[in-house]
């Protein structure tokens, strides 16, 4: 890419970083990007759905549709960073680079709107990654099953690694995710007259160590998982005893089968909570992310391909603990999703993250090449 190419896109970045939007509320984001490819030539296909964006540009003599996704959303997040061109929404940033990826896929959209491939080529633009998730209910729209893609390739910035690095592994890459919301109801009352009322505060003290039992006697040490409980909010006042307990946490898995074993175990204890302290409980399970699990041929192709024909470094990382609804599309499409280096010391969520711009020129070069090879061959 040439440098003027590169400071366009740098500059499409620093615009797209300004306007970050909750997700399914990314309207500034999809006019923003639809306006930027009204500028590329005409033979581009473009759909909307919901505020995401599909642009298919079409090959010359197709045998199957390749598919590029980048998602929108920004987060809740006040930013902190030392750009001239900070967020214009007070709240909200861009703080897991989903700015980045959607330059990224412009630059490819450029790229390929000027040089189709054999193949058809599918760009998704995805709303709601952070939540409420915006991959499963556009893999099952109905623009999404018309254009639906055979394979589909995703990327994710990393603060970890120097510019020029790709890492990613074969199989699960991102673990299982899920909300859980546990509220627990019992009897407020004074709190010098306990044997009248039935204590929330105890009941959920006692729930949230035994759901830390789970991971220690439920799960294969050899495999892994992680029960967080991040809030807890009980009672009104220090004088009353506390009627009402909510407990909010996510779950970790790196299987679905764990996922399922360790929902199993939180019910049960519940249940016994129930029993054991005669209040009510109710389980929410929230928002769920199944695995990102790349497809074992196509990733070690490409991870072959990277280290043999491009200047990159390849680093064969381990999964994360973290959740990408990008999983939604790889159960169902083969493909697979790989990181990304951009160097900064602050990580994804940080409110002074600053990725390194120039990783943009990276991610355009090696997926602009990877297409290519995968679409005419
Ligand atoms: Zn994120
Ligand atoms: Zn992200």
């Amino acid at each position: 890419m040439s440098r003027s190419q590169l400071e366009t896109l740098i500059q499409v970045r620093r615009e797209l970083h300004q306007i970050p939007e909750p997700g399914f509320q990314e309207w500034k984001t999809q006019q923003f990007l639809l306006d930027y490819l009204r500028t590329l030539p005409n033979r581009l296909q473009i759909k909307t759905w919901k505020t995401g964006i599909l642009v298919k540009i079409p090959g010359t003599q197709p045998q199957k549709c390749i598919a590029y996704r980048a998602d929108m959303d920004g987060l809740p997040i006040t930013e902190q960073t030392t750009y001239p061109f900070r967020s214009r929404h007070e709240g909200y940033m861009h703080a897991c680079g989903h700015d980045i990826h959607m330059t990224i896929a412009l630059g490819l959209i450029s790229h390929f709107a000027h040089q189709p491939l054999r193949d058809d080529l599918l760009f998704l633009f995805q709303p709601a990654e952070e939540g409420p998730g915006g991959a499963q209910p556009m893999l099952n729209s109905e623009p999404f099953k018309e254009w639906k893609p055979d394979m589909i390739f995703a990327l994710h910035i990393a603060p970890e690694y120097p510019v020029g690095t790709i890492a990613t592994k074969p199989g699960i890459l991102f673990a299982n995710t899920s909300e859980c919301f546990i509220d627990l109801t019992g009897t407020s009352g004074h709190a010098a007259r306990p044997h009248l009322a039935n204590d929330m505060a105890i009941a959920a003290s006692q729930l949230v160590m035994q759901l830390q039992t789970i991971v220690s006697r439920n799960v294969d040490p050899i495999d892994s998982a992680i029960i967080t409980i991040g809030k807890m909010s009980v009672g009104t006042k220090q004088n009353i005893i506390a009627g009402q307990a909510r407990l909010e946490g996510t779950i970790r898995t790196l299987s679905m089968e764990t996922m399922h074993r360790v929902k199993a175990r939180i019910e049960q204890l519940v249940q016994g909570i129930e029993q054991g302290f005669a209040c009510q409980a109710t389980i929410d399970w929230g928002a769920n992310y199944c695995q990102v699990d790349n497809d074992e041929a196509l990733t070690r192709a490409f991870m072959d391909w990277v280290e043999a024909e491009t200047p990159y470094t390849l680093i064969t990382c381990r999964e994360a603990m973290t959740g990408e609804d990008f999983g939604y599309f790889l159960r169902e499409i083969p493909g697979f999703m790989f990181w990304l280096g951009v160097d900064t010391p602050y990580g994804l969520h940080h409110p002074k993250i600053e990725p390194q711009e120039e990783a943009i020129s990276v991610a355009v070069d090696v997926m602009s090449r990877y297409l290519t090879k995968l679409g005419q061959a």
